[in-house]
């Protein structure tokens, strides 16, 4: 599946927030947001004045942006949701949290959602002992997610693992630091995901206009 390649911190000065797409640097003060505060491009810094579709629209591109999904597999996660029981919106980021490269994340391996990518397409995550290579792959309820034995050794496994505590700690994620393991426990918590924010019920109404 592919992905998007280009600037990433202009994705977050678009959004007009950080997106922390880039792992510890979105920690320190050379994050573009706090250096640039305003939008990418020659008229970045002009007023604009947001259609009512335009704050749909940028809510579900600040969404993909998030978890580095392209349009057409973000709308097929849109319309998964809308056959599961319960709230459209959560049940779509229900989904979109289950993908392996967001556990990956989560449970620390990776200090981006890109490099968790990375991590799981050079074959060194195992989902309950067995090899996993795609990103997309949707964990499910009770999953171990372990760091290959012969690939312990990655530093940036191991930086990504020292800086945990400093991302927002989730209820249903758990991780052992020592055995390079995790657990994806069940469904998000919707209160609990608020970092960045995102106002899921916009997503809802853009695309079922
Ligand atoms: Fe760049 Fe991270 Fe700051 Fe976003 S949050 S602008 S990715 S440094």
């Amino acid at each position: 599946m592919a992905r998007y390649i280009g600037p990433v911190c202009k994705l977050c000065r678009r959004e007009g927030m950080k997106l922390f797409l880039k792992g510890d640097r979105c920690y320190t003060d050379k994050c573009s947001v706090t250096r640039r505060p305003y939008p990418p491009g020659q008229h970045g810094q002009g007023r604009i004045k947001l259609t009512e579709y335009a704050v749909r629209l940028r809510e579900k591109q600040k969404a993909r942006r998030i978890y580095g999904v392209l349009e057409k597999q973000f709308r097929k996660y849109y319309f998964d949701a809308t056959r599961r029981k319960g709230r459209t919106g959560e049940q779509m980021l229900g989904i979109i949290e289950s993908r392996l490269d967001n556990v990956v994340h989560r449970v620390g391996f990776g200090a981006s959602r890109n490099e968790a990518r990375q991590l799981v397409k050079h074959q060194h995550i195992l989902v309950n002992g067995k090899r996993v290579d795609i990103p997309s792959y949707l964990v499910k309820a009770g999953d171990k997610i372990e760091v290959r034995e012969q690939s312990r050794g990655l530093k940036f496994v191991a930086a990504s693992l020292a800086q945990i505590e400093r991302r927002a700690q989730l209820s249903w994620i758990e991780t052992d630091k020592a055995n390079f393991a995790g657990t994806f426990k069940g469904l998000p918590v919707r209160e609990e995901l608020n970092e960045p924010p995102i106002r899921e019920q916009y997503i809802v109404e853009y695309y079922s206009r």
